[in-house]
């Protein structure tokens, strides 16, 4: 596949949105996997102690696995714990095992507790990488506080249906804080609309009011809802490479190439 252009700097952006069921998991891992297809050096760091993102990447995220629990909690490097996903060249991911669930609590003892993630990917090498792609756990809590910290963008998804928009203000909230206490650079760049149903009224209406609210941050891929992107993760695959041609491939891999093309044109900088 041809290459796409490189941000003139890494790319981090947290997916994030306290609702579980929406897509998050999905979108990090698929978005992730589209770029790294055309060229992009690319790193999930999977935030959820449930490990799906780790579990869809093929990546080893047993208990005793050395994971992002340890990163967080014991101050071990990013890049000690950083594994390559099988079979997906550009494409690497920081494991979550299930004891992250207890790092909830833990965190709020430890000093600077909530810039612990941000204070890992600066020590890791960032020019060797285009993008990190935070995957959160559906909360708002310390984790997805992390998440926010470390990133300058937001990608929040949201699912084409009735409760799509009720809880999102909280959200919203909580990046506005988060922006005028711990990390003045983040901003929400990206809305993804997800699991659309193009049969049903109701999913283009919510489509419909997500756009009239949020206007250019939502993508104009919309990502339909299709049993292949469901089917891929317990292939260990992202669908790109589970089924190219169907539905849900071609709207991943447009929404990437969006994502990518809407960066290359950041004024900040450049690399070095
Ligand atoms: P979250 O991470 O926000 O909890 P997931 O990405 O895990 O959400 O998605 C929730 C469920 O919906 C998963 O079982 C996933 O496979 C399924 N799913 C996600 N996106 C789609 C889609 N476009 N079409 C069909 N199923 C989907
Ligand atoms: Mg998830």
């Amino acid at each position: 596949a041809p290459a796409w252009p490189r941000p003139p700097r890494c790319r981090v952006i947290t997916v994030a949105n306290q609702k579980g069921g929406v897509g998050k998991t999905t979108t990090t891992v698929n978005l992730a996997a589209a770029l790294a297809m055309h060229g992009q050096r690319v790193l999930v760091v999977d935030l959820d102690p449930q490990g799906n993102a780790s579990t869809a990447l093929a990546v080893e995220h047993r208990g005793d696995v050395p994971s992002i629990y340890q990163v967080l909690v014991d101050d071990l490097a990013l890049a000690s714990i950083v594994q390559s996903a099988p079979d997906m060249p550009n494409l690497l991911c920081a494991p979550a095992t299930i004891d992250l669930a207890g790092a909830e609590i833990e965190l709020v003892s430890l000093v600077a507790r909530e810039s612990r993630l941000k204070r890992a990917l600066t020590a890791y090498n960032l020019d060797e990488l285009d993008y990190i792609l935070i995957d959160c756990p559906p909360s708002l809590g310390l984790l997805t506080v992390n998440a926010m910290v470390a990133a300058e963008e937001v990608l929040i998804p949201i699912q084409c249906e009735y409760y799509a928009l009720e809880g999102l203000g909280q959200l919203l909230r909580n990046v506005d804080l988060v922006r005028a206490h711990l990390n003045p650079q983040l901003n929400i760049s990206t809305i993804l609309l997800t699991m659309y149903d193009g049969r049903t009224r109701l999913a283009s209406q919510v489509a419909d009011e997500v756009r009239s609210h949020f206007g250019d941050l939502v993508l104009s891929t919309l990502i339909p809802r299709s049993v292949r992107v469901s089917e891929a993760p317990s292939y260990g695959q992202s669908v790109m490479t589970y089924d190219p041609g169907s539905s849900g491939a071609m709207a991943y891999m447009d929404a990437a190439r969006e994502l990518a093309h809407r960066g290359a044109a950041s004024p900040n900088g450049h690399r070095g």
